[in-house]
C-alpha cells in the first residue's frame, strides 16, 4: 500500500498523516522521522515546520515526500531515506557505503575533545576504520591546532563517502586504504577507531537495520574482538610519546580490551563510560 497523502495538502496534515503511516508500520519515534523527512524535502528546519504548519504543499513538493515515506515504511533507515546524518551538529552524506554513525560515537568524540589541552600540538590525527570520516572530520573542525589528518579504511567504498565529506566540510584529509595500519607511516599525537565489534555469534538476534550497514562495518569474529586485538597490537608503534589512542567497544568487550591495553604496555587506561552507563570508550596514553 503507498502512502495516503493524497488529500492532503498542508505540513502538519502530511506529518501527522506519514506519522500515522510509520506508526502502523511499527516504525519507533514515527513523528520525529516525518519532521525530519519532511524538513528534509522541504529544506526546513524543525523549527520552520512549526512556524510553516499550514502552508500548503504543492505535488512537487509531496512527490518526493510520499516517495521516502514508503520507503522508511519499509525498514530503510531515515539516514538513507534522506542521504545524511547529523554528527555533532553537522551534517554528513550517509549511504551504504558505510556504517551509519551512532549517536555513541558522537559521546566519543566528545570525550576526545576534553582531552585537548592535553594533546601535542599541531595535533596529527588518525582515524582507522572511518568509515563515513564522521570522528575524523569532526575532530579536524574542532581541536584548536590540527596538524595532519589521516583517514585510513580496508573499504574503497567508505573512502569515497569520507572523501565527499571531507570536501563539503572544506577539511584537508588525507586518505589511505588501509587494513588497520598495513597503509599507514609516521607517528600520530592521537589515534581514534570505532573498529566493527558485533560478534559473529549475536547475528541473528540483530535489530533488522542493521542490515542495512555493510557487513564489514559491524562483525569482527566469533566475540567481535578480532580486529581489536589486532589492532591494539599495533597500535602503539603509530603513537607518539604521551599520545592518545581513544577506542569505542561494545558492551561486555571493556574488560578483555583492559587487558589488551595492559599487556601492550599502555597507560592510564580508562575505560568511559557511555550515557547509558556502559563501559564503551577505552582510552590509553603511551609512555
Ligand atoms: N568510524 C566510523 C563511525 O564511527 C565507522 C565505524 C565502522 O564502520 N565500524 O561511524
Amino acid at each position: 500500500m503507498s502512502p495516503t497523502l493524497a488529500e492532503v495538502t498542508t505540513v502538519l496534515e502530511v506529518i501527522d498523516g506519514g506519522t500515522a503511516y510509520l506508526e502502523k508500520r511499527g516504525v519507533a519515534d514515527a513523528r520525529l522521522n516525518m519532521q525530519r523527512l519532511v524538513g528534509h524535502f522541504l529544506g526546513y528546519t524543525r523549527v520552520q515546520l512549526y512556524l510553516e504548519f499550514d502552508r500548503p504543499l504543492t505535488e512537487e513538493q509531496l512527490a518526493p515526500i510520499r516517495e521516502a515515506l514508503k520507503r522508511r515504511g519499509q525498514g530503510v533507515p531515515l539516514q538513507h531515506v534522506v542521504g545524511e546524518v547529523e554528527f555533532m551538529r553537522r551534517d554528513f552524506l550517509c549511504d551504504g557505503r558505510a556504517l551509519i554513525p551512532r549517536p555513541e560515537t558522537e559521546e566519543l568524540v566528545t570525550l576526545i575533545l576534553q582531552e585537548k589541552e592535553t594533546l601535542a600540538e599541531p595535533t596529527r590525527v588518525l582515524d582507522v576504520g572511518t568509515g563515513s570520516g564522521v570522528i575524523g572530520l569532526s575532530l579536524a573542525l574542532e581541536l584548536p591546532a590540527m596538524g595532519e589528518l589521516v583517514l585510513a579504511d580496508v573499504s574503497p567504498d567508505a573512502l569515497s563517502l569520507a572523501r565527499e565529506n571531507a570536501t563539503a566540510l572544506e577539511v584537508e584529509a588525507t586518505f589511505l586504504e588501509s587494513h588497520l595500519f598495513s597503509a599507514v607511516d609516521g607517528t600520530f599525537d592521537l589515534i581514534v577507531a570505532n573498529l566493527p565489534y558485533v560478534p559473529e555469534n549475536d547475528r541473528d538476534s540483530l535489530e533488522p537495520e542493521l542490515a542495512h550497514d555493510p557487513d564489514l562495518a559491524l562483525f569482527s569474529g566469533p566475540d567481535g574482538l578480532d580486529l581489536l586485538k589486532a589492532f591494539i597490537a599495533e597500535a602503539g608503534e603509530y603513537l607518539n610519546p604521551g599520545g592518545l589512542l581513544a577506542l569505542e567497544i561494545g558492551h561486555e568487550q571493556a574488560e578483555a580490551v583492559s587487558q589488551l591495553l595492559l599487556h601492550f604496555s599502555f597507560t592510564d587506561i580508562d575505560i568511559r563510560s557511555d550515557l547509558s552507563g556502559v563501559s564503551r570508550f577505552p582510552f590509553a596514553r603511551r609512555l
